[in-house]
């Protein structure tokens, strides 16, 4: 059992102020493999402090000098990859292969287009030529950063990297269900040797940690990625005093598959969704396919669905693992037992547990056809393997469904006319639209319309979320 107990505050590691024992479960055999604490109101406010003493210097350094500790941490981290690997594998369940090629990779990925950012971003400008106006991006302060379990490192290193090359100080509180990758990434900012201060980690749950700061006077920003549920109360919380607060949300996207669309879109759809199983906020759960050829892409998927390999998380593959937790599979089963009420044909999966697994949190790759999108499985993000395959006639028709959610992160398009591609992905109401299974480019923006939220990470504009802007006249 591995003891996690300590918080990483102004540079060192620190007990509790109370000791308060949670356990971190490996989902794939439902056994606990770590402890950690979730803080009090008197740890956050420690880090709190450190964090505002330590921004009265950092948001003094240069470009130079953060861009110099920010390559110092890139060395260490691909230097201990292989523990960020391990580490997320055993807390969230991803297969090892996975953890390590997409979800330890992303975290390389945005501290290196960070950097390059960075070099590129002019902090002073003038306002322009005839002009003696200034302006100034400077860092927004101390940030409270929160993030979720499902792709752990990513969101950390979303936050924490520009937060860090705004010139912000912060304290990070990741989700105590997958509390380890970050405890290393803190471990491996201590060795990079950033300032005591700058960076801080305080564990806790939403109702603690979370809640003490949102609310926190001396916390200038909250960024957040989690449930709209969370996004929410946050929001409520942080009214008080005004902070920014930028929201990462929930979503259910749209996968529109037109007649036209090439032979293997319907395969890759259904890739798409089930890849961590299911546990992406911008998966297509919603598959959306044209009458002419839906018999056809039902068959396709149903089958493609039986092929993908449920296994454990420390076997090396390119099977799906479980997921996170016993009160996410529950909400899960819970959802897919509503799909089977309501009347949804159901395709392929199910509630049992795949033939091979005898425990952990695993669940069959489920496919619902003849689905409506009034119904539950439709509505809600189930955040599991599990998709919704829904018919329309018209591109009208396919635009409407797609747009008729409260959520409006990624949507997804299956064409060869590319003119209808364009005109599609135009009127589809969210912050990315995917066309033919082309993916985004490092350093673009990702983020939701409408309850999936309203901040934008990755590349300048991930930085700019973390800077105020500043009219100085008279500068010339
Ligand atoms: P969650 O909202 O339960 O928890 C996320 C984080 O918020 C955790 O650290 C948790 O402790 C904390 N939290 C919970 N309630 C809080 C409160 N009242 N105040 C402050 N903090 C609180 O979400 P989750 O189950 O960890 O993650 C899954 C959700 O995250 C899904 O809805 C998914 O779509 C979303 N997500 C969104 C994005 C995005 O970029 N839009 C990316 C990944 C995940």
């Amino acid at each position: 059992m591995l003891d996690k107990r300590n918080f990483y505050i102004n540079g060192e590691w620190l007990s509790p102020s109370k000791s308060n024992d949670f356990e971190v479960i490996n989902p794939s055999n439902e056994e606990s493999f770590a402890a950690i604490s979730l803080g009090y109101k008197e740890d956050t406010d420690k880090a709190v402090k450190a964090a505002k003493n330590a921004f009265i210097k950092w948001k003094e350094t240069s470009k130079e000098e953060r861009i110099a500790l920010l390559k110092k941490l890139l060395i260490i981290y691909k230097k201990r990859f292989n523990e960020m690997t391990e580490a997320i594998s055993m807390e969230m369940g991803a297969p090892i292969d996975w953890s390590s090629s997409v979800q330890t990779a992303s975290g390389q990925s945005h501290l290196e287009d960070f950097i390059l950012r960075l070099k590129d971003f002019n902090f002073e400008e003038q306002f322009d030529s005839k002009s003696n106006n200034h302006i100034s991006y400077e860092p927004i302060g101390v940030c409270g950063l929160i993030t979720p379990w499902n792709w752990p490192i990513n969101q950390i290193a979303l936050k924490v990297v520009p937060a860090l090359a705004a010139g912000c100080t912060m304290i990070l509180k990741p989700s105590e269900i997958a509390p380890i990758s970050a405890m290393l990434f803190a471990e491996m900012i201590d060795e990079a040797g950033f300032p005591s201060g700058v960076f801080n980690l305080v564990n806790g749950d939403g109702a603690g940690v979370g809640t003490h700061m949102s609310g926190h006077p001396d916390i200038d920003m909250v960024s957040f990625t989690g449930s709209t549920r969370a996004g929410k109360l946050i929001s409520k919380n942080a009214a008080n005093t005004i902070k920014r607060v930028c929201l990462e949300l929930g979503g259910k996207g749209g996968n529109i598959v037109f007649a036209d669309s090439y032979p293997n879109a319907v395969k890759e759809g259904i890739r798409n969704v089930m890849s961590n199983s299911g546990q992406s906020c911008d998966a297509p759960t919603r598959m959306l396919v044209e009458k002419s050829i839906y018999e056809r892409a039902v068959k396709e998927a149903a089958e493609e669905a039986k092929l993908i390999k449920v296994d454990l998380a420390s076997k090396k593959g390119n099977h799906i693992g479980p997921v996170v937790s016993k009160a996410q599979y529950d909400k899960i089963i819970n959802l897919i037992n509503s799909g089977i009420d309501e009347g949804a044909t159901l395709a392929a999966g199910g509630p049992e547990l795949p033939n091979n697994l005898n425990k952990g949190y695993f669940i069959k790759p489920t496919i619902f056809t003849n689905v409506t999108n009034d119904m539950q499985i439709a509505k809600k993000e189930i955040f599991g393997p599990v998709l919704s395959i829904i018919p329309f006639e018209t591109e009208e028709e396919a635009i409407k469904i797609t747009n008729d959610t409260e959520y409006g992160l990624g949507n997804y398009l299956q064409t060869e006319d590319k003119e209808k591609a364009k005109r599609v992905a135009k009127k589809l109401r969210s912050g990315c639209v995917y066309i033919n299974g082309n993916s985004a480019d490092s350093g673009t923006p990702f983020g939701g319309y409408r309850q999936s939220g309203n901040g934008r990470e990755g590349g300048i504009w991930g930085l700019e979320e973390y800077l105020e802007v500043k009219t100085i006249t008279g500068w010339n």
